[in-house]
């Protein structure tokens, strides 16, 4: 483990966004993680993974550490269940068709979404109707103060919609070091969400005979045909949440704009933020060198130069105009650091 100085961490983000970074190491172990934390004890730390998350506005002023720790085990069995354990710098749909192939149910519908699998919690990632805390049991995070390896429980996650604990009242506290899985041996499928059905029916598969590995082909092709590719053109997937709204707020706007579509959730109506943003005239609108995707209007791009500062402009003009047409205020989802 070495710790280099002035580094471009464009290869580092999916939003090919050429920030530079003051100081930055790769991790492979535990121990090498310790190093780096000790050696650069004085100044911040930023985690990387996949970098598929995060909006680099700026140069960073600190100490950039890359998560390549990996390893996959399984940690106890029982008739109907695997506890599987991933180590933090997996790749997530590494992991995924992994546990596809050993036909372990549960993840499939989570299949080729980028990253790793420490940021799978941090996130609480999710995608045709499963969400990482459907599946999780536990994780180990490295305290960065203590040093000490600490156990979070589901519990202790707080887990909420692309929430977790670690995004919020422990930001910045913990590198989250394994991830541990409970999956299924006999599976129930996810099937009601998106194109599933739609797909495995022109591949003729018939719905009570699909596999998870079905499941997880679909959602690969679907996903393929949808979402733009990173190294084509540089994005970090869906920028916004979608918002959830009260009832009654739902109501209203509906008497404005018929079309609007809600999605009953415990706590209110969840909106698509990708509707509200193409009804302000974003969708596939280009600023400089960025923009709104022209299909998919929720995801922001870098058309190739583009700085973190001007996407991330771009993303405070998109908020500005769903407020004064709707009165409802997006939140990113990216990482803006
Ligand atoms: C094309 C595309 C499609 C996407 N589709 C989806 C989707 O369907 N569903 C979805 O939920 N997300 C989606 N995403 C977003 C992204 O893939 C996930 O959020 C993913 O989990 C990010 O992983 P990462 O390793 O790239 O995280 P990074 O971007 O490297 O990091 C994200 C944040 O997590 C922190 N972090 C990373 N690793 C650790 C760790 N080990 N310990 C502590 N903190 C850590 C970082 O400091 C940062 O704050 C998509 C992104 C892209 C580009």
């Amino acid at each position: 483990m070495t710790i280099q100085k002035n580094i471009s961490l464009k290869p580092y983000n999916t939003f090919g966004l050429d920030a530079n970074t003051s100081h930055f190491c790769q991790v492979n172990s535990l121990l090498e993680l310790k190093q780096a934390l000790i050696e650069s004890e004085n100044i911040p730390h930023l985690i990387i993974g996949g970098g598929s998350n995060l909006l680099l506005t700026k140069d960073y002023e600190g100490l950039v550490i890359l998560n390549k720790i990996k390893g996959i085990q399984i940690e106890k069995e029982t008739d109907d269940h695997v506890y599987v354990k991933a180590y933090s710098g997996e790749n997530w749909h590494e992991l995924v068709q992994y546990c596809v192939n050993k036909n372990w149910g549960g993840i499939e519908n989570l299949s080729l979404i980028p990253g790793t699998v420490g940021a799978a919690p941090m996130q609480n990632i999710g995608a045709y109707g499963v969400e990482t805390e459907n599946v999780f049991d536990h994780l180990e995070a490295l305290n960065l103060e203590t040093l000490e390896i600490e156990k979070f429980d589901k519990g202790a996650c707080e887990f909420g919609y692309r929430e977790s604990i670690f995004k919020r009242k422990l930001k910045g506290q913990y590198f989250i070091y394994s991830v541990t899985f409970c999956l299924t041996k006999r599976h129930q499928l996810h099937l009601e969400y998106g194109d599933i059905k739609t797909v495995l029916n022109e591949h003729q598969i018939k719905l009570e005979e699909a596999t998870i590995l079905d499941v997880s082909n679909a959602v690969i092709s679907i996903r393929q045909s949808k979402l733009p590719d990173p190294k084509v053109l540089g994005n970090s997937g869906s920028f916004f949440k979608n918002p959830t709204i009260a009832k009654n707020t739902f109501e209203t706007l509906k008497s404005q704009f018929p079309d609007i579509k809600g999605f009953e959730q415990a706590h209110g109506i969840k909106v698509p933020a990708g509707w509200l943003i193409e009804q302000c005239g974003w969708k596939g609108k280009r600023v400089g060198e960025t923009g709104s995707h022209a299909q998919q209007a929720l995801v922001l791009v870098n058309y190739g130069n583009a700085k973190g500062n001007e996407v991330y402009q771009l993303a405070l003009a998109i908020i500005q105009s769903v407020k004064e047409k709707f009165g409802i205020v997006l939140e990113p989802e990216v990482n803006i650091i």
